[in-house]
């Protein structure tokens, strides 16, 4: 039974001691090159426009808020893949998310 050779590198592993004579393949350097830090972003449907990128959730909601407020354009929160983040739907006078579904 082979020990240290078992699937799944997810490029969790510590990359300590990776020295020259372990095979980088791509898909290692596509997980190590790739930041995984989440990012966050107002993004107005209607100006089809996206704010600034935020690392936390709650800063890019904030901002889509204050879009949605002075533009008065229903704007929602997308992920670092551009992917609309469910429920971050703002309207313009929502405040504290308190619409009712
Ligand atoms: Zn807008």
């Amino acid at each position: 039974m082979r020990v240290g050779d078992l699937g799944g590198a997810v490029g969790a592993r510590p990359r300590q001691g990776a020295g020259a004579t372990r095979r980088v393949t791509t898909q290692e350097q596509e997980a190590t090159g790739r930041r995984w830090a989440p990012a966050y972003r107002a993004h107005c449907p209607r100006c089809r426009n996206s704010g600034r990128a935020f690392s936390s959730y709650s800063n890019a909601e904030q901002a889509a808020q204050g879009h949605a407020d002075k533009h008065y354009h229903v704007t929602h929160v997308i992920d670092q893949y551009g992917i609309r983040v469910i429920g971050s739907t703002r309207h313009p006078g929502d405040e504290n998310g308190k619409a009712a579904p």
